[in-house]
């Protein structure tokens, strides 16, 4: 069987894992554990829409989770079927022409299976570049960033986490003219990819500042 799931899916699946974890903890009504079983069961379905027989009996047995261990073993299991993030420095390079110094994080660097997009701070000209694939082509933002060292939602994957201000700035259809978009994101986009679990607020997002 080929990799089939996508790092958001993976993370909304090991979230619906610690539900299950917790509903054993902390409910002793069985009726209870149950609802929450299925819950579980609908939702994971759900993320995969045209799901094979072979697929479907790799995620099913998500509703014999009852604790940690089990929950580890599951993840265990699923993360041979993790998709890796299709990286590619010479395709992220072809995204921003202007930036000819540019440096992307070298691909050791990277957890492939860990994230939907990739984001880093370009040491030469400071500014942060955010990358992802959509429709099998690469789609970026670059702007600057300002730490706002204090805790809020983050527009990207929808978390309270330490934010900064991203702010992108794109040509105005008036020559010289610029229009500045801006959202609160993740500091740490490795955590921020953590918490990313639907792609599709990712490309929403990143269609937002673009504009
Ligand atoms: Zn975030």
């Amino acid at each position: 069987m080929e990799p089939f799931i996508r790092a958001d899916q993976y993370h909304f699946i090991r979230k619906q894992v610690q539900k299950l974890v917790n509903a054993h903890a902390t409910a002793n009504d069985k009726d209870v554990q149950n609802t929450v079983k299925s819950l579980v069961e609908e939702s994971v379905l759900k993320i995969f829409p045209s799901i094979s027989n072979e697929q479907e009996q790799l995620l099913l047995p998500i509703t014999s989770v009852d604790d940690k261990e089990k929950a580890e073993s599951f993840l265990h299991r699923l993360h041979p079927y993790v998709q890796s993030f299709p990286y590619s420095e010479q395709g992220i390079k072809k995204l921003f022409p202007k930036e000819k110094k540019l440096k992307v994080p070298s691909i050791d660097e990277i957890n492939l299976k860990e994230i939907s997009y990739l984001s880093w701070v370009d040491p030469n000209t400071n500014k942060k570049f955010i990358v992802a694939r959509k429709d099998h082509k690469w789609i970026g933002l670059h702007g600057s960033f300002t730490p706002s060292n204090q805790k809020g939602i983050c527009a990207l994957c929808k978390s309270h986490e330490e934010v900064g201000m991203f702010q992108s700035k794109e040509k105005g259809k008036v020559q010289g003219t610029f229009i500045k978009r801006g959202n609160y994101i993740c500091k740490d986009s490795e955590r921020c990819n953590q918490n990313v679990t639907s792609i599709d607020k990712l490309y929403e997002f990143m269609e937002r500042l673009k504009g």
